[in-house]
């Protein structure tokens, strides 16, 4: 089935294309530009509105459930930055077989000391969200000898990168056990042996550097213990360029955390939301690659509109509109090597959003959501609405 969407205003994930037909077949994208009238078995009127990549969120937690919250905001990736194994497999069936749900890549199994972040956050998750018969124990590396041992399990479980832990709690205001600069070297040079990313939570200035001196080809977040303007700041993101290291933004985390009710499970303090808006500014202007992520759960941010806040957040800190669309498709596709997907170009994945407005001058645009098409099957916006997708 050929599907023609004519005359929207076209953002290919790295810059707006001005008013084009862009042609579906198959699951794919087949055509971009002027398609001939009656060669479509669907026409969609594109008009007045634009079509862009579906978003990618690189960095997510997949519970039951987040998948298809994820689909009905127009996020048709995730990246998943620590799922246990038994539920991650039940994701990526789902993943694989409909395509009414976000599509996911996934860490597997964290790398953290015993009793390091997140293991306080799994007890407290179980039996709530996690099925208890679903929760096993995760392995720990404490030696820079096991870390080959680790690598392979992880790629046993079907890791498509390894996701390390450098966090000793004092921003959750707690007291964690963390992995030695060794262990993190060993782990990163054990992954890149076998050809996966390596992707660091860090989350102190001082924590980034650890992590930029195993090896850490990303980071998970941005760092929120210095304040704004801090020079410290200023020489992080200028080493993080120098370093080719990408870093995922997640604001709407840091926002998330500020905002946290005492009691919660993870406290933080107000401080942390402009500390972290300061470090995303440091690293904007040194030219640092970035890419959204949110940290979405079960609770806040969440799946699919907490991407939707992330954009909004990015703006309001200085990206411009199209920045900060780019960092949600084609940035995210590229530093992963998702060469299948993140631009509107022929022969990439049918995965696209239809918004009324134009996003590429106000985000906000987003929340006027037409369609979704998820490799080519396409789900409007009644359906997205109503959750029945
Ligand atoms: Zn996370």
């Amino acid at each position: 089935m050929r599907t023609t969407i004519r005359g929207a205003h076209v953002f290919d994930g790295e810059r707006a294309l001005g008013a084009a037909d862009v042609v579906l077949e198959d699951g794919l994208i087949t055509a971009v530009g002027a398609a001939p009238d009656g060669t479509a078995d669907v026409e969609v009127d594109g008009r007045g509105g634009t079509l862009l990549p579906g978003l990618i969120d690189a960095h997510t937690h997949v519970f039951d459930g987040s998948l298809a919250e994820a689909l009905r905001y127009g996020v048709t990736t995730e990246f998943d930055m620590f799922c246990l194994p038994r539920p991650l497999a039940r994701h990526r069936r789902l993943a694989d077989q409909h395509d009414d749900v976000a599509d996911l890549r996934s860490a597997g199994t964290i790398a953290t000391a015993p009793g390091g972040h997140p293991t306080q956050l799994l007890a407290a998750l179980t039996g709530t969200v996690l099925d208890p018969s679903e929760v096993t124990e995760i392995d720990h590396v404490t030696d820079p000898a096991q870390a080959g041992a680790f690598v392979k399990a992880r790629l046993a479980e079907g890791a498509d990168y390894l996701k390390l832990v450098l966090d000793d709690g004092a921003v959750h205001g707690t007291d964690l056990p963390r992995l030695t600069p060794a262990v993190a070297t060993a782990l990163t040079a054990a992954a890149h042996e076998v050809g996966l990313l390596v992707i660091a939570h860090a989350i102190t200035a001082a924590e980034v550097d650890l992590a930029l001196d195993a090896g850490a080809d990303g980071l998970a977040h941005v760092w929120a213990d210095l304040p704004p303007e801090d020079r410290d700041s200023r020489r992080l993101a200028e080493r993080i360029r120098a370093r080719g290291v990408f870093v995922v933004t997640t604001l709407a985390y840091f926002e998330a955390l500020s905002a946290q009710r005492p009691g919660a499970t993870v406290c933080s303090h107000p401080g942390h939301y402009a500390n972290a808006v300061g470090a995303l500014r440091a690293l904007h202007r040194a030219g640092v690659p970035l890419l959204t992520g949110t940290d979405a759960t079960p609770f806040a941010p969440a799946h699919g509109v907490g991407l939707h806040r992330e954009l909004q957040l990015l703006t309001e800190a200085g990206l411009g509109a199209e920045q900060a669309l780019a960092a949600a498709t084609a940035v995210p596709a590229r530093h992963f090597g998702l060469t299948d997907r993140g631009r509107v170009a022929p022969g990439l994945r049918a995965d696209l959003l239809l918004v009324e407005g134009d996003p590429t001058r106000d985000v906000a645009a987003l929340g006027s959501l037409t369609a979704v098409w998820r490799r080519g099957v396409r789900h409007d916006a009644g359906s997205l609405a109503s959750g029945g997708v």
